[in-house]
């Protein structure tokens, strides 16, 4: 059995559908939610990892997508919630690696990821919480699945 985390993101057009319970029924995978954010009034996320086999697993991915979910997997160490950042711009000088950056246009504070190093000296300066380690968030899956509901601002 194999395991791929994968960030979804569910617009808001899909978010009364029961999409994750029917892709149990259909796929033989096991879904192990991380962290998840869903209101009716936004595009949904989540962070969960699938296990299976490779062919059960791809056809999971390949559902999902077929259903209008996003699925990313994540290549780096570190995660950016877009929905946490104030832009306040306090990592991006304690990046080594330049890696976040202040958009000078927008304003906006994004994670590079073909820079990012995954050393997450990042993460612990973040007071927003914003900046997340994957590997923590994959190594609390031990312990089951850890479901973060909270809205944006409540962190
Ligand atoms: S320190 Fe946190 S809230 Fe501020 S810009 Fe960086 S990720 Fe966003
Ligand atoms: S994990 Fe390291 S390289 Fe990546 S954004 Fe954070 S400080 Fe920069």
């Amino acid at each position: 059995m194999k395991s791929r985390s994968a960030l979804l993101t569910f617009p808001k057009a899909v978010m009364d559908k029961p999409i994750i319970s029917r892709l149990l029924k259909s796929c033989d995978v096991e879904v192990n939610i991380m962290q998840a954010f869903i209101s009716p009034s936004e595009d949904g996320r989540m962070l969960a990892i699938f296990l299976g086999e490779e062919e059960a697993l791809s056809g999971a991915f390949r559902f999902l997508e077929e259903c209008s979910v996003a699925v990313r997997h994540p290549s780096r160490n570190v995660w950016l919630d877009e929905k946490s950042c104030v832009h306040c711009g306090a990592c991006v000088a304690q990046c080594p690696s330049e890696a976040l950056v202040l958009d000078p246009a927008t304003l906006e504070v994004r994670l590079d990821e073909e820079k990012c190093t995954g050393c997450g000296l990042c993460v612990p300066g973040c007071v927003y919480g914003a900046l997340e380690s994957i590997g923590e968030l994959l190594a609390a899956g031990g312990e089951g699945p850890v479901c973060d509901w909270r809205e944006p601002g409540r962190r």
